[in-house]
């Protein structure tokens, strides 16, 4: 199985898993992104993964259900989400057909409250949960569940693959270097971030080893982010009021 990024908007990818001629997208935000790819590498459609009820990873499934007659569409039990076929949560398993997979489903809430994450083999299909170098805002979740979901996430072995789904590497670097001014694998990383983006590459998919060393979201127990956040003058009484503290710094950096 073949993972590929199909680029979107101004930094969304949405995945694409393919074997043979079959294959599955995750978070189809545009349908003409996806029409397109699949013209040019010869694709059938035969499913669609959707994480959470945002436009820019929902807009294109009516276009995509009425080209490809039939498919699943698959996704979290939210009503405000048009067209799924199949509502799931977290430790449903979900045979890919066409690609010889199972997708096991977590439960991510935080960035939204409907958010799940997929694992298929040695990848996590994140989201807006976890970003390389961040993590997505709290628009609807408290920080509470944001860090549970993103502990989640960093349990997962370390070279698991982990596909977001917006490029925003290089501003989350911007703030993780501020946070961490000493990190070397951040310093590492992110001179290699530059590299990729200068080649017009993407920085994904990144490995859950990776964020555990750079992600200052990962990091909030680590000498390092909260000797950072003692001077912001917040409480900091435990990790998730550090991760509250250093997603609200975030925010406004
Ligand atoms: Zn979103
Ligand atoms: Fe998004």
């Amino acid at each position: 199985m073949l993972i590929t990024p199909i680029e979107a908007f101004n930094d969304n990818y949405i995945w694409c898993l393919h074997q043979d001629n079959a294959a599955w997208v995750v978070d189809p935000g545009s349908a003409d992104a996806v029409l397109a790819h699949l013209r040019q590498h010869k694709l059938q459609l035969r499913g669609i993964l959707i994480t959470h009820h945002h436009w820019d990873h929902t807009d294109g499934i009516e276009a995509l259900r009425n080209a490809f007659a039939a498919i699943p569409v698959i996704g979290p039990d939210n009503p405000v989400i048009q067209g799924l076929t199949r509502n799931v949560q977290a430790g449903d398993c979900v045979g890919l057909d066409g690609l010889g997979v199972t997708a096991e489903v977590m439960a991510l809430p935080g960035h939204t409250l409907d958010h799940l994450g997929y694992c298929i083999d040695n990848a996590v299909f994140c989201g807006d949960t976890l970003f390389s170098g961040g993590c997505g805002r709290l628009f609807e979740g408290t920080p509470a569940q944001m860090h549970h979901s993103l502990s989640a996430l960093s349990a997962l072995p370390a070279d698991t693959l982990v596909y977001c789904t917006h490029e925003y590497t290089l501003a989350n670097l911007a703030f993780a270097s501020a946070v961490e001014p000493n990190n070397e694998a951040l310093q590492e990383y992110q001179r290699w971030c530059e590299t990729q983006r200068a080649a017009g590459v993407p920085t994904l998919p990144s490995t859950i080893g990776q964020e555990c060393a750079i992600n200052p979201f990962l990091r909030v127990d680590t000498d390092g982010v909260i000797h950072s956040l003692s001077q912001t003058g917040e409480a900091l009484s435990d990790s998730v009021a550090r991760f509250a503290a250093l997603r609200r710094w975030k925010d406004n950096f």
